[in-house]
């Protein structure tokens, strides 16, 4: 922390009553220099990520503009737009929003999928100060024009590598595309692949740049450990480590929301206080799982890669993989779940055989080698017949065989 106040900054009198109320006594680093060089009209590249306040950062220059000229916004129209990839991301921006803009007068209006698009069109026809949504349903509502961004004047684009992950690319184009030229932008990205770096070249002029170092970076190792373990074998081989009580608030990642219900089903059968998240679950349900697993009311939270992004819970004493992720990048986000706040944090992955392949890139692209904790034999039903012989014509096989063998499969 350094010694600067918020006062110094130059911040609205309203501003600085509501970080007093709030107990922000001084800004973190990116605060400190993000918020001048927004305060002074200029194009930001922020990189950083969830947990280095840079939600504030960009939220109250926009507050301190938004406060200083009172114009009502018309129906259908805002003043300022923040992007942020997912909902649950979108929805803890506006709660950032709303405990800085207490001592204003600020109309703001989530716009997200997976939730009511009429109650949506319904906030906008009163105009809004500030819109913060996701790539999908902002196009959505733009297309027909109960949302107009014509009138833009601060616009920000958080978490710009996730956006590009889950393939918010065209979207934003056409967002962006719908912004008037005069308008101060910012773009916030934990990191910055070229095609990030190109993303920020076509929607910032002159940006200042400002950097902050990787928590991961800093904060003490993640130990990773991998089971080498069969599909058929995790349930069992989860229920058998959350014996311990050190694994005190767990993530369990599936690779899918059918996998995330089942493995909840089993954990819940077990008497273990468990809540999934994932795109199936309504809005009100995923809040109340996650409020849950903050406030210790479940000790598991089973999750897919999308439904996790941005979520900053602490305290996570083990993230565990029951699948090993689709796209080995997700790995690096799932682990960073844990050792949140410099604390430690331990990761480990199930394996199965058909997932060795995914394991080694893995390894590869973060330059570790994960340490095996386990190697249980496969059940028959998983086992190769032949050393080499590819996944699929192993089942294929299989499937031909008698039916008892078919029984343990479906049991798995
Ligand atoms: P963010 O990186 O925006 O997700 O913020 C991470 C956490 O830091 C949030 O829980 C904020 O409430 C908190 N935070 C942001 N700015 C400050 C500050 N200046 N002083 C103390 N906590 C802060």
């Amino acid at each position: 922390m350094t010694e600067i106040t918020f006062a110094a900054l130059g911040l609205a009198e309203p501003l600085l009553r509501a970080l007093d109320a709030r107990k922000f006594v001084s800004p973190t680093p990116i605060q400190a220099e993000a918020i001048p060089a927004l305060l002074d009209g200029q194009d930001l590249l922020g990189i950083a990520q969830t947990g280095s306040g840079k939600t504030a950062a960009f939220t109250l220059p926009i507050l301190h503009h938004l406060a200083a000229q009172s114009v009502r916004p018309a129906p259908f129209v805002t003043r300022a737009l923040i992007l942020a990839p997912t909902r649950e991301l979108a929805l803890q921006i506006d709660e950032t929003v709303r405990v800085l803009s207490a001592q204003l007068r600020m109309r703001t209006v989530v716009i997200i999928g997976g939730a009511s698009r009429y109650r949506q069109v319904e906030a906008m026809r009163r105009g809004a100060d500030i819109v913060i949504g996701t790539p999908g349903r902002v196009c959505d509502l733009m297309q027909t024009r109960e949302l107009q961004l014509g009138a833009v004047s601060r616009f920000v684009l958080d978490e710009a590598d996730r956006m590009l992950d889950l393939g918010f690319i065209k979207d934003i184009r056409r967002i962006v595309a719908a912004l008037p030229a005069q308008r101060q932008s910012a773009l916030f990205s934990a990191t910055m692949p070229p095609e990030v770096a190109s993303l920020a070249n076509g929607l910032l002029r002159e940006p200042v740049r400002v950097e902050i170092a990787r928590k991961e970076e800093t904060a003490p190792k993640i130990e990773q450990f991998v089971h080498h373990i069969a599909q058929s074998g995790k349930q069992s081989l989860l229920l058998s480590l959350l014996e311990d009580d050190a694994l005190s608030r767990v993530i369990v990642f599936t690779r899918t929301k059918h996998g995330a219900n089942k493995v909840a089903g089993v954990l819940e059968n077990a008497g273990i206080q468990v809540d999934a998240i994932h795109g199936n679950k309504s809005q009100s349900q995923r809040e109340r799982a996650l409020r849950d697993f903050r406030n210790g009311r479940a000790r598991v939270l089973v999750s897919t890669d999308i439904a996790s992004r941005g979520i900053d819970v602490t305290g996570i004493s083990h993230v565990i993989n029951f699948d090993l992720p689709a796209e080995p990048e997700s790995y690096v986000h799932r682990i960073g779940r844990t050792a949140r706040a410099g604390a430690e944090g331990i990761a480990i992955s199930f394996c199965d055989g058909a997932e060795r392949s995914t394991l080694r890139v893995i390894e590869r692209l973060t330059g570790t080698t994960l340490t095996v904790i386990g190697e249980a034999p496969a059940p028959q039903a998983y086992q190769p017949k032949r050393p080499g012989a590819p996944g699929q014509a192993k089942r294929r096989r299989f499937r031909g065989n008698g039916g008892s063998r078919t029984g343990m499969r479906s049991a798995a």
